[in-house]
């Protein structure tokens, strides 16, 4: 079965309790999934593909949430094995969120399940900190835990706008590239070998884009720059996660509508052809 075809499941990881300023992701599954099948819109991807068509053929199905327990070790442990449970079935996985510490187990149960992709981090934040506020398994740290367990083949970092000293430093630690938002250009078109996995932190886009989140970071990109860079970057995508919706402090569901449309343009890709991909 080619990895285009063997279809995709979307599962919801409502877990917050890694966040470090304020709560309310863990109700981004339910809002994304609405705004998802809203009547406002229709089923269609902007490359041709009918999630509802796709969704009747067997080949994109709703897992529903995975559980998750009431702390962070419990989580992780929880959402490793909900994830890795599907991808046994031989289906490929987009979820989400729940806040970015969720990224580190799912990709625990890609490694897990014979998967070491390459990983592209769309994020206003670079999230490699030690530990923040005491804690390791913080959604400000994921990709810390996730280079230090070899989770990725590489990590390549897009609209980077927080670095600090010591998030400099650990990307240097542990070779991450990074595109910083001060020198992307929308020409930009980034190229992988082997399967990828895009983590999309909708705090990436500009507060003007996607206002329902928790780290407001003006200077961002458009909606338009993430759906163009999905669309262009050539590679083979197995999985991705889009998080960090926060329902509470979104407008009139602006964000939540964001959050589906790229969530669409994911798994339109995932479900294309390799031929077909990346030819606009
Ligand atoms: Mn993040
Ligand atoms: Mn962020």
């Amino acid at each position: 079965m080619s990895a285009a075809s063997s279809g995709v499941v979307l599962i919801g990881v409502p877990w917050d309790g890694s966040s470090s300023f304020l709560r309310g992701a863990a109700r981004g599954p339910s809002a994304i999934r609405d705004a998802l099948w809203s009547p406002s819109s229709n089923s269609w991807t902007e490359g041709g593909i009918d999630l509802a068509q796709a969704k009747s053929d067997g080949r994109f199905v709703d897992g529903g949430d995975v559980d998750v327990g009431a702390t962070a070790d419990e989580s992780v442990r929880l959402i490793r094995d909900g994830v890795e449970r599907v991808l046994a079935g031989g289906r490929h996985v987009v979820s989400l969120g729940g806040d970015h510490s969720v990224t580190y187990p799912i990709l625990d149960a890609h490694a897990r399940s014979g998967v070491r992709p390459a990983v592209l981090h769309i994020d206003a934040h670079a999230d490699l900190y030690d530990v923040f506020d005491e804690n390791r398994l913080s959604h400000a740290c994921p990709f810390a835990r996730v280079m230090e367990a070899g989770l990725a083949s590489r990590l390549v970092q897009v609209g980077i706008r927080t670095l600090n000293r010591h998030q400099r430093e650990q990307a240097e630690r542990f070779g991450v590239e990074i595109i910083e938002m001060r020198d992307w250009s929308p020409s930009v078109v980034l190229s992988f070998e082997g399967p990828v996995y895009v983590s999309l932190d909708l705090d990436a886009l500009d507060p003007a884009f996607a206002p329902g989140v928790s780290h407001h970071e003006p200077g961002g990109l458009s909606t338009r720059e993430v759906i163009g860079l999905l669309h262009r970057m050539r590679g083979r995508v197995i999985g991705a996660d889009v998080v960090e919706l926060n329902p509470a402090r979104d407008i009139h569901g602006v964000t939540a509508m964001v959050a589906a449309r790229l969530v669409k343009e994911l798994v339109g890709r995932m479900l294309t052809p390799a031929e077909r991909v990346g030819s606009d």
